[in-house]
């Protein structure tokens, strides 16, 4: 039954079970476990006072970012997310400013804008790097806009000179999204050090991790100091600490852990042999996937390095003659763990009904908002037709992918391909 679809009563492909992605090993053990016996847990004070910047690991571990980044600064936070509002409020969004943002992204990516009472304006993505589209952002630009908020999705760069060029010409700031790019190049430089933020998440499912977490970086001293002022309350500190500007100076509780940063400082150093296991296993991959027509396997850009945190495709329903979806099931019939979709943000009920902030339409039904923004479908057609029809994508991070996985996989592509035929009746 071997050469019989597994959809259709055929044996799997995969009949076991594949190892767990784990990056921790001995060395975060006893990292956090000097922090445990130490019996100091955080450092940090929320008032004027050298422990404003957090504890001995934390400092420790922004140093150690900051020389792997090739970065001025690093700032860790509590997680990503936290690391996105502390950015917009650093660049000194004001309430009804416009943030040009891609739609093709994890959900805090657009609402860490809405946290300052500011409006995310969904700009499409282009098909190739599955970053923001250059010329869509053209269009999406109005007198609100403020900045752009470019997301390096997957482990792969987007068009950042472009952007860059965009930005200095509208006078507009940038945000560089690199959740999931840590260790990815664009032209020599690591993904997040080219916007005037950038950063990258901790948590259980990136490349590193260190439970929850989040790292900033910019090369901006101001920046820099007004990431750190919002991290840790800084609105109790600004007196103390002679802080003239009071902009979005209304701070949070963003501090990282002794713990985590301890396990931190170890995951770092493991990143470029992480990333360099999933770019083997990605390179297999290819190889296996690159003959199946109307199959299209990830874009490397020439100047870009891909961290692979996830391994996107696209299928043409007009080679394959078969639905995505119908390919989807086949696959995972087969024992593929495979996705076939991945966001619309613009779609979200948050958008499309305009409710954030209490129950009135805030920050879009607001006099600091001067336009009406559209998050109808339609507005993204690119994103929107790789989620309908033909995205479909491997999470690099979620098993160990090793050879003999990989194999599988790429064997379970070749079987289902095989009989598309099969599917092509049903
Ligand atoms: C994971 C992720 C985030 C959020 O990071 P957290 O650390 O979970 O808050 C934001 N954007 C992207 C693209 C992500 O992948």
């Amino acid at each position: 039954m071997l050469n019989t679809l597994a959809l259709y009563g055929g044996d799997r492909v995969i009949d076991q079970k594949f190892k767990k992605y784990n990056s921790i090993g001995a060395e975060e053990i006893q990292a956090a476990t000097e922090v445990l016996e130490s019996g100091n847990l955080s450092q940090f004070l929320g008032c004027w006072d050298p422990d404003f910047y957090g504890g001995e690991r934390v400092q420790k571990f922004e140093r150690a970012s900051e020389e792997f980044f090739k970065v001025k600064h690093a700032i860790t936070v509590n997680s990503w997310t936290s690391g996105l509002i502390a950015a917009l409020g650093a660049i000194g969004i004001e309430p009804g400013d416009e943030v040009i943002v891609s739609p093709w992204t994890m959900s805090a990516s657009a609402t860490a804008i809405l946290h300052w009472n500011a409006i995310p304006v969904f700009a499409d993505i282009e098909s190739e790097t599955y970053g923001l589209d250059p010329i869509s952002i053209l269009k999406n630009i109005s007198p609100q806009t403020k900045a752009i908020l470019a997301v390096d999705i997957f482990g792969h760069s987007a068009r950042m000179d472009e952007i860059m060029d965009i930005a200095q010409i509208h006078k507009l700031k940038v945000i560089s999204d690199t959740a999931q790019s840590p260790g990815a190049t664009y032209k020599g430089k690591y993904a997040g050090t080219i916007a005037d933020i950038g950063g990258f998440s901790l948590n259980y499912h990136k490349h590193i991790h260190t439970g929850e977490g989040g790292i900033l970086v910019t090369n901006n001293d101001e920046l820099a100091e007004k990431m750190r002022l919002i991290r840790n309350h800084a609105e109790a500190v600004v007196e103390d600490k002679g802080v003239a500007d009071l902009v979005n100076m209304v701070g949070f509780n963003f501090r990282m852990g002794e713990i985590e940063a301890a396990i931190g400082i170890e995951q770092l150093k493991k990143l470029n042999g992480f990333i360099k296991s999933r770019q083997e296993a990605a390179h297999l991959l290819m190889t296996m996937l690159q003959d199946l027509p109307g199959l299209k396997i990830p874009t490397v850009s020439e100047d870009c390095t891909h961290a692979f945190y996830a391994f996107p495709m696209q299928i043409d329903q007009s080679i394959t003659g078969v639905t995505r979806d119908q390919i989807h099931a086949a696959l995972i019939a087969e024992g593929v763990r495979i996705s076939n979709r991945y966001q619309n943000i613009h779609l979200l009920p948050v958008f499309q009904k305009k409710i954030a902030f209490g129950s009135k339409g805030f920050p879009w039904n607001s006099e600091f908002t001067k336009r009406d923004i559209c998050y109808e479908k339609g507005i993204c057609p690119v994103a929107e037709d790789l989620q309908d029809k033909s995205f479909i994508a491997i999470g690099m991070c979620f098993t160990e992918m090793t050879f003999e996985e990989v194999t599988l996989i790429g064997k379970s592509f070749q079987k289902v391909w095989s009989k598309l035929h099969l599917l092509k009746k049903t």
